[in-house]
């Protein structure tokens, strides 16, 4: 894989001693996982009958990481919504929230619904939001498929339901739009999009975004920010951004 050179030279910064071994995983297949809707079937049920090699993610008991590189999706796992393919990486926020059971959890990013279906089998309610329109339809259905009756759709921007739903939430999950970095091993042609004025757009965005989410939080509630990208601009310094307001 061919890095843009800015890229490649921010890369070598953030990574020091590091970078070379950046670059042979860029080499390497993409992983994915599983994580399994228990409101359907139990995680140990599900890995006797799954019939497709999975081993345990080690940090969640409903999450597993394929070990071979196969198709999935006609599985009637999939169908009947007890199954979820999922980046291993993508499902640490959810994890982090360390969700009870009692929670009005929020996920503002959340389409096509990865971290609204991990959260939905773990909290009481979950609104998900999502500003495309197409994509929030995703999202419902993915929802649907999954059987979910404590799910909540909707299209908004950010500002716009801040002022709905002040300080109303216990958890609101922020997966934010980004310039992508961490998918160019799954999808090399992101690299074309990449640029400094994109990872300077996105950072721009991804404030807007915190602010209105930290609006409809409630008093002593958690804010989970995740993004798939590695730019120390829309990560370390969108949260110190937060912090700081
Ligand atoms: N959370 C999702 C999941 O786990 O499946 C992935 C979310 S993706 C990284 C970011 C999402 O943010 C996209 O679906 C995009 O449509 C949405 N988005 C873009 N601009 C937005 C904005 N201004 N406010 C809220 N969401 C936005």
């Amino acid at each position: 894989m061919i890095l843009p050179a800015e890229y490649a030279a921010r890369m070598k910064r953030l990574l020091g001693a590091d970078y070379d071994r950046y670059v042979e995983a860029l080499a390497r297949p993409p992983v994915r996982g599983i994580t399994v809707n228990t409101d359907k079937i139990s995680a140990d049920e599900f890995a006797r009958n799954f019939g497709f090699p999975i081993k345990p993610s080690g940090f969640s008991d409903d999450c597993f990481i394929l070990t071979a590189d196969v198709k999935t999706g006609r599985s009637p796992f999939h169908h009947g919504g007890a199954a979820y393919v999922q980046e291993p990486g993508a499902m640490l926020p959810v994890i982090a929230a360390d969700l009870r059971g009692d929670e009005r959890v929020l996920d503002l990013c959340a389409a096509p619904g990865g971290k609204t279906v991990q959260a939905a089998k773990k909290a009481a309610f979950v609104l998900a939001n999502d500003v495309d329109y197409g994509r929030a339809r995703i999202l419902a259905g993915n929802v649907e498929r999954m059987g979910f009756g404590n799910v909540a759709v909707c299209s908004h921007y950010p500002d716009y339901l801040e002022n709905a739903v002040t300080g109303f939430f216990d958890v609101v999950i922020v997966d934010a739009p980004c310039s992508g970095e961490g998918m160019f091993r799954k999808e090399p042609a992101a690299l074309g999009g990449w640029s400094e004025q994109s990872v300077a757009g996105c950072a721009a965005r991804q404030k807007e975004i915190l602010v209105s989410a930290d609006q409809m939080l409630r008093e002593g509630g958690k804010l989970i920010y995740s993004t798939c990208t590695f730019s120390v601009e829309e990560n370390e310094e969108a949260a110190a951004f937060l912090v700081n307001e």
